[in-house]
């Protein structure tokens, strides 16, 4: 299958924090692979700016080492890189002071597409976004994109907002949740409102529970400072996991545009029940041979940040009342896997008496080996009668398309390219971050008040036991979390 590849418009693309570790590891090289699929024109380019004295010389070699080190499997010809650092500038800036700004001022060019790239603490999104109105180097149709944490409640969500709104429109703030660039979480609105067979289905009628499960088997490593102050709850389930929430719940929009999109969304994000305390199970994981615990790579003995969390979740509108959402996110887990579920219900009669196992889960995988899975009831082959098994129907994106989904674009290539592209749907727009918040806070703030603390669990466990014991009250069972 050949990738069709959609010309963008010619862009200097700005990145404040251009040698912060997220440029490197995923902005640079995912510009790079853009660039090796032939969709950065011509007289593109790409400034980084950031604090530290460095010549364009100097950060061609940082963008060449990042390229070289997290770049991917895609195959460029011979000599790419050298005409993608020929795009590359830097600009030595102070966000907070006066150094840099008219360097870049006189380094941007008129009738390109302008996207700067907020890489850095939210705590200078204000600084920035003041310092380019007051040097001039925006208009009405440059773009800002910002990144996570957008806020750690719902009144620091609330200031960053303000503090962008006072320069740019909402329709100019690309806020980023890469969860939602990534080819499986898009597929599934495909699957959803691409085919007649799910959507008929798609409700309490029909569903009997919906699982999403994102679990990795690092711990915190070197975040562990930042990871303290935040928890699962407040780094996966606010946002990335709330997201994918969003999307499995929503009713149809009316087109694939951002404000439908995001209309539909918010809504469900409104809907949500506040949270029982016993429908939430937090956790921390404990040392085990050869790896230290949670409270030991933190540095705080006393800790009550959670590594993991679990929760079953209600929706109150005609859609899924009465049919729960159980979310479950934690840190060294015993596999790396993140997927959806949606469980439907048994038949409401088998005309095959106690044969078989006769309920469909609807299965998207988002990593790794992004895909499909649908497991229906067939007779199992061979004489003895009508014996029923349930076996997956699988579409494997990298079987059923070949090389091009092996490599499938890294969702902040694809993110990137939408901002230039101008189109917002994939992005969160300000009121969504703001309820997800709204919906967090009570959380977060009785577990302060209770000074709840997490269970432990071992480190390549699948959690903490209270977690299987959730949906057991509900004569439930998790999916296996497998490789
Ligand atoms: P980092 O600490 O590695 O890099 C920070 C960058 O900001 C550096 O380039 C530094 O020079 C620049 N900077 C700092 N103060 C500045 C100032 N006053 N003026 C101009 N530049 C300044 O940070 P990072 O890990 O790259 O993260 C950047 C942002 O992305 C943060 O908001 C972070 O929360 C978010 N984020 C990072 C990751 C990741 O994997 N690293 C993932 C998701 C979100």
């Amino acid at each position: 299958m050949v990738s069709r590849v959609i010309p963008v418009e010619a862009f200097d693309l700005v990145i404040f924090g251009g040698t912060g570790d997220l440029a490197r590891r995923k902005i640079l090289p995912g510009l790079f692979r853009r660039y090796c699929a032939g969709q950065m024109p011509e007289n593109s380019r790409v400034i980084g700016a950031a604090r530290g004295d460095m010549d364009n010389d100097g950060y061609r070699a940082f963008v060449a080492e990042a390229v070289r080190e997290f770049g991917g499997r895609r195959s460029c010809e011979d000599g790419t890189l050298d005409g993608f650092l020929e795009r590359m500038a830097f600009v030595s800036i102070d966000a907070r002071g006066e150094k840099g700004w008219s360097e870049m001022a006189e380094l941007m060019r008129p009738d390109v597409v302008r996207a700067f790239y907020f890489s850095v603490a939210p705590s200078l999104f204000g600084d920035l976004a003041e310092r380019l109105n007051q040097h001039g180097l925006t208009d009405d149709s440059s773009r800002i994109v910002v990144e996570k944490p957008f806020g750690r409640d719902l009144d620091s969500a609330r200031a960053l907002n303000r503090d962008l709104a006072a320069y740019f429109d909402e329709g100019q703030i690309y806020r980023i949740d890469h969860y939602l660039g990534k080819e499986t979480v898009q597929n599934l609105m495909a699957v959803r409102f691409g085919n007649m067979l799910f959507e008929p289905l798609w409700n309490s009628q029909y569903v009997d529970h919906i699982q999403i499960t994102v679990a990795e088997t690092v711990g915190v490593g070197g975040r562990g400072e930042y990871y303290d102050k935040s928890g699962a709850m407040r780094d996966m389930v606010q946002n990335h996991l709330m997201q994918l929430l969003c999307l499995i719940a929503m009713e149809p929009p009316s087109k694939f545009d951002p404000d439908a999109v995001r209309d539909e969304k918010l809504k469900v994000i409104r809907a949500l029940d506040p949270v029982e305390p016993h429908h939430i199970v937090r956790g921390q994981y404990d040392a085990t041979e050869g790896a230290e615990s949670y409270r030991e790579e933190v540095g705080d003995p006393r800790s009550r940040t959670e590594s993991y969390i679990a929760m079953k979740l209600g929706i109150s509108n005609w859609r899924w009342a009465g049919t729960p959402f159980y979310l479950r996110t934690g840190k060294r887990l015993k596999a790396r896997s993140s997927e959806i579920t949606i469980v439907f219900k048994e038949l409401n009669h088998s005309i095959f008496g106690e044969a078989g196992d006769h309920r469909n889960e609807l299965s998207i995988r988002l990593q790794p080996n992004e895909g499909i899975e649908l497991g229906v009831t067939i007779k199992e082959p061979g004489p003895g009668g009508m014996r029923l098994i349930n076996v997956p129907l699988d579409m494997s994106f990298a079987q059923a398309l070949g090389a091009d989904a092996e490599d499938p674009p890294d969702a902040y290539e694809r993110l990137i390219m939408d901002v230039i592209r101008g189109n917002q749907t994939l992005f969160m727009r300000g009121d969504e971050v703001e309820a997800a918040w709204a919906w967090t806070d009570p959380i977060i703030n009785g577990w302060d008040a209770r000074g709840d603390v997490p269970k432990t669990y071992e480190s390549g466990s699948e959690g903490p036991v209270d977690a299987v014991q959730l949906l057991a009250r509900d004569t439930r069972v998790w999916r296996k979390v497998s490789p």
